[in-house]
């Protein structure tokens, strides 16, 4: 199997170098290609001058691009590099109607596609640990299995396309709750002077501990919020959950206040920030 990585931002670059090291990546793309032409350079692999060369050498090509339209771009400059057989599997997190159109369009040139949007951060990504979600056609996904082996530890067939995505728009109304709570409590600890190092550990052992309070406690404690997961990007896609809700007829309380929070984050200039700086907002609320 042939693999093409098309986007290596903070996800996509590690998710590059694990397929890499299993032996899979033949061709890396992003549209600064400075990106993609040092980590070629740096892997001995194909560097690509645009999507649709890189398709043409692959016979997979996973995509780990921003936003919805952003997606819809890449798909469309693959081109001519398509052909029958070939298959598209999308790792970022989009809305799962993006997802279904995508696949119906490629579904007329022969091409499969899989929306299999990932969990487990940064950190995930680079230890080839992801959780992955993945929504399509099962012997596609079977097919997949040395792909996925290669950057996550978990991989679950969630339905057809755009089960992926659903399942996604779960994880980021869990994580922004998770947020929430990891954040306001670590600004309470802090007003009441507690050793915030110690906090942290011990609850981190206890019922309350969490991914979050682990990995980004301690740095935001520190006022250290580098990406990681970028504000803007979590806003993004709570803008999917609160579409999804929506269209259930409800509106879910943790999304709509966390959409609030993140629009001030983004206003004051906090977009490209880790999501743990919504412990600047909460550390107002004690000043
Ligand atoms: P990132 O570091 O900001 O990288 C975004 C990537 O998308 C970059 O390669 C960027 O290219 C590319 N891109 C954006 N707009 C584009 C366009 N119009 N045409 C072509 N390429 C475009 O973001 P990330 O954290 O890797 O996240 C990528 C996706 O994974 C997002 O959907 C995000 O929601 C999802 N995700 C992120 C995390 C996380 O913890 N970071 C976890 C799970 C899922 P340039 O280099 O040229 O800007």
């Amino acid at each position: 199997m042939k693999v093409g990585v098309i986007g290596l931002g903070a996800m996509g670059a590690p998710m590059a170098r694990n397929l890499h090291q299993a032996g899979l990546l033949q061709a890396v793309w992003n549209r600064t290609a400075s990106k993609a032409e040092q980590l070629a350079a740096e892997l001995s692999v194909t560097f690509a001058s645009t999507p649709s060369q890189l398709a043409t050498q692959c016979d997979v090509i996973l995509t780990c691009i921003s936003a919805d339209d952003d997606l819809r771009a890449v798909i469309d400059a693959l081109g001519d590099g398509l052909a029958e057989n070939k298959i598209v599997v999308d790792t970022s997190t989009v809305q799962p109607q993006t997802a279904r159109e995508l696949a119906m369009l490629l579904a007329q040139l022969g091409v499969a596609f899989v929306d299999a949007p990932v969990s487990g951060g940064v950190e995930g990504a680079k230890n080839g640990t992801l959780a992955m979600m993945a929504g399509g056609d099962a012997d596609v996904i079977e097919k997949l299995q040395p792909l996925f082996a290669a950057i996550g530890s978990k991989i679950t067939h969630m339905g057809e396309v755009g089960c992926g995505q659903a399942t996604k728009a779960v994880n980021q109304v869990m994580a922004a709750g998770i947020n929430q709570a990891v954040t306001e409590a670590l600004a309470f600890a802090r007003a009441q002077n507690l050793p915030m190092h110690k906090v942290i550990d011990v609850i981190s052992g206890g019922a309350a501990g969490n991914w979050f309070l682990q990995h980004r406690g301690p740095s935001m404690v520190e006022a250290i919020f580098e990406p990681g997961f970028k504000v803007s990007l979590h806003h993004k896609d709570l803008q999917i959950c609160k579409a999804i809700a929506e269209e259930l007829g409800v509106a879910l309380p943790v999304v709509e206040m966390t959409l609030v929070h993140y629009w001030r984050l983004m206003n004051a200039g906090y977009g490209d920030e880790d999501i743990s700086s919504l412990y600047r907002e909460k550390q107002q609320l004690f000043s």
